[in-house]
């Protein structure tokens, strides 16, 4: 699956979202360093092609169950100024940042006197400045080590650690003059082993009050230039709806965001963004015992997806029926669409398309 990592300095409203995230309404406190266990939540990715898929397949009482894919969210607590320099910056917040796939930093675009700020001023851009920076001095201290032990192997004629040293030193230079290390351009791939924090996407999360939603204030407009400069996507959430929202029934839900005038909650867009930011899509199973989504990336193959189910069903891969998840429902099942003609047979090759619906042949 999917997890993000969320960061941001203290108050800004990490807790805040990661309790809408997990539904736990734990008391957000008003002072910094309330976060201080990290911790994981999980959120369904919203997805309206099941529920109508549902349908299709009900037959009597009997309504298929919808498995949907999930995000994890991972709270990465710990992050301060100077924090690297080891006023906090610990092995906790090092393993936790390395397992995510990519990082929501949320930022305060926020006013409010009764909310203190640890710089004592709403500024998003030196905000956003000071957890970068902590990042890259996180990265530099751990690549300087493990550029030295490559440099020794290296010289003892290891070719693997050549050619890695190669690369290690490469990013090194692209840290040391402060930029993050997905801002540069590598001969050879970045080795996973270098369990570095800035090749990793980030996503801004522009934190505003409820009267800010609709309309950007200055903050949000700050951020947004800062992060198309950066290729970076931003999404503007507020924390403390989100919050009310995940207290509330769906329809109640759907009817409050439409009283602030947004369509979409700040959570599923955070969860969509993610899947674009990664380069994922999902394709369906459907049928009369579930409705169920799965995550792949782009680009993968009809066995590769198959493999996503279950490992046997990509070594036997022989084909796969294939339907738009569209289509299947103006049929009304798979024997109206293969009636029809619009169940397609693919191979081995076929290449996924976001919303296809698969049924894998397979000599398991
Ligand atoms: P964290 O330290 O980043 O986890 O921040 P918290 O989530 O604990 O939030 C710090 C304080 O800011 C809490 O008192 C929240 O209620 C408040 N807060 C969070 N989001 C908003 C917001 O959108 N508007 C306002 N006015 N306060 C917020």
């Amino acid at each position: 699956g999917l997890a993000i990592g969320i960061v941001g300095l203290p108050n800004v409203g990490k807790s805040t979202l990661f309790n809408a995230i997990t539904r736990a309404g734990a008391l957000a406190a008003n002072y910094p360093f309330a976060t201080i266990e990290p911790n994981v939540g999980r959120v369904m990715v919203p997805d309206e092609r099941l529920g109508a898929l549902s349908q299709v397949f009900t037959k009597g009482e009997r309504v298929p169950p919808i498995i949907p894919t999930f995000v994890e969210f991972v709270d990465i607590a710990g992050l301060v100024r100077g924090a690297s320099q080891g006023e906090g910056l610990g092995n906790q917040f090092l393993a936790n940042i390395r397992e995510v796939d990519a990082i929501a930093h949320v930022v305060r675009c926020f006013e409010d006197g009764n909310v203190i700020h640890v710089a004592n001023r709403v500024d998003p851009l030196d905000d956003i400045e000071t957890i970068n920076t902590e990042l890259i001095l996180a990265d530099l201290s751990g690549l300087e080590k493990r550029v030295q032990n490559l440099q020794k192997k290296a010289k003892g004629g290891d070719r693997e650690a050549r050619e890695q040293l190669a690369v290690g030193e490469q990013i090194l230079k692209v840290l040391g003059e402060g930029k993050p290390a997905r801002a540069g351009t590598y001969e050879g791939a970045v080795p996973r082993e270098f369990g570095l924090i800035t090749t990793k996407p980030v996503i801004y999360v522009a934190n505003v009050g409820e009267d800010h939603l609709t309309e950007d204030n200055d903050h949000v407009r700050r951020v947004r230039e800062f992060a198309a400069a950066e290729g970076a996507q931003v999404v503007k959430i507020s924390a403390q709806i989100e919050g009310e929202l995940a207290e509330m029934p769906e329809d109640e839900a759907r009817a409050f965001l439409h009283d602030l005038g947004v369509e979409e909650s700040g959570l599923d867009q955070l969860v969509k963004v993610g899947y674009q930011t990664l380069g994922l899509i999902t394709f369906i199973t459907s049928g009369e015992k579930e409705v169920r989504a799965w995550t792949i990336h782009d680009g993968e193959t009809a066995p590769e997806a198959a493999g996503e189910i279950h490992s046997d069903l990509q070594r036997g891969f022989i084909r796969a029926e294939v339907i738009e998840w569209n289509k299947m429902v103006e049929a009304g099942g798979w024997a109206g669409a293969k009636s029809k003609g619009w169940v397609r047979t693919e191979g081995k090759d076929y290449v996924m398309k976001d919303g296809d619906i698969m049924n894998v042949l397979h000599n398991m």
